[in-house]
């Protein structure tokens, strides 16, 4: 059966039903790493190219526009400027929430990358508003240590 033939015959493919005992451990890498120790102590880090002096958040091991390697990293104040949210008023499976919440795409000027996370329910957020991570009292070095982003109000 040339390889045509078996991409156009699925029907004559022989499975074997039982399941194949593998298991994996994803990661965050280097950067994903001191991003997220970083959060654990309630901090955002961002990279340093010394190259281009981007800052990255969340950081990478390379710098994405001239490839030069990130090796200082930074803790970030922000504050984060939303450039886009959406409300989402059902769950996964399409039950509708007893409460909608918004997720934004956040940024720091004159930075690279962005952050996307939950909005303060408690306050009305929207396109062009500056906000701040408020976090988790209880951090273990998760994207939930930070609890929501709400409103800076010095901007
Ligand atoms: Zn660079």
């Amino acid at each position: 059966m040339s390889f045509k033939d078996f991409l156009e015959n699925f029907s004559e493919i022989k499975t074997q039903k039982g399941n194949i005992p593998v298991w994996w451990v994803y990661t965050a890498g280097l950067a994903g790493e001191i991003f997220y120790e970083g959060l654990k102590e309630g901090k955002i880090k961002g990279g340093v190219c010394k190259g281009c002096k981007s800052i990255i958040i969340p950081p990478r091991i390379y710098c994405e526009d001239c490839f030069e390697k990130i090796e200082k990293f930074i803790d970030v104040e922000g504050p984060f400027l939303v450039l886009s949210f959406t409300e989402i008023y059902f769950d996964l499976d399409g039950k509708p929430l007893e409460r909608p919440y918004k997720v934004g795409f956040m940024v720091m000027p004159n930075s690279k990358g962005g952050i996307i996370h939950f909005l303060d329910p408690e306050v009305e957020i929207c396109c062009g508003d500056y906000v701040k991570p408020i976090f988790s009292e209880k951090r273990v070095g998760s994207i939930k240590d930070i609890k929501y982003f709400t409103k800076y109000k010095d901007k």
